[in-house]
């Protein structure tokens, strides 16, 4: 059964309008349509994933290669010399549309996100379990 299109496949292929910024084989951006602040662009790769985890390695080198760019555009056109750049994946971080997408959000003097972190300790126990499940699955897929 083919996989239903996501508000952003749409936006890509131009069913949704959007105001777009850049474009290139596997790469997409166009201005957020509830922006944090002025400039907040979304950068999408054109292959239809829901988290990063499942992209390619061509999408994932694509966003990679293309994000720096937009970046530096994106400050030149809101004036900005700060920026956050924001990635959601799931629900429970905060995702809402299920198609894999960065923010780059420009801050300001007075205009910054409000970010709620909250700081815990990295003992050296959970450090050395992490590292080891980290190092094994990391040599069990190549
Ligand atoms: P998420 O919460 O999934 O990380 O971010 C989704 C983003 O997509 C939000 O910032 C939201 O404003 C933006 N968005 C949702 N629908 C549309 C749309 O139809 N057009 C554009 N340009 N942005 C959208």
């Amino acid at each position: 059964m083919a996989k239903e299109e996501t508000l952003f496949d749409k936006i890509i292929s131009g069913d949704i309008p959007c105001y777009k910024v850049y474009e290139d084989e596997h790469v997409f951006s166009f201005l957020d349509i509830a922006p944090q602040s002025l400039g907040h662009t979304l950068v999408v790769p054109k292959e239809s994933k829901a988290y990063v985890h499942e992209l390619s390695d061509d999408a994932a080198a694509a966003i990679g290669r293309a994000l720096p760019r937009i970046c530096r555009a994106v400050m030149a056109a809101s004036g900005s010399s700060a920026y956050n750049l924001l990635q959601n994946n799931g629900p429970e971080a905060g995702q809402s549309v299920f198609h894999v997408h960065f923010h780059i959000i420009p801050c300001f003097e007075t205009k910054r996100l409000d970010f709620n972190w909250a700081p815990t300790n990295l003992t050296p126990d959970n450090a050395a379990v992490l590292v080891a499940k980290i190092d094994k699955f990391l040599s069990d897929e190549v």
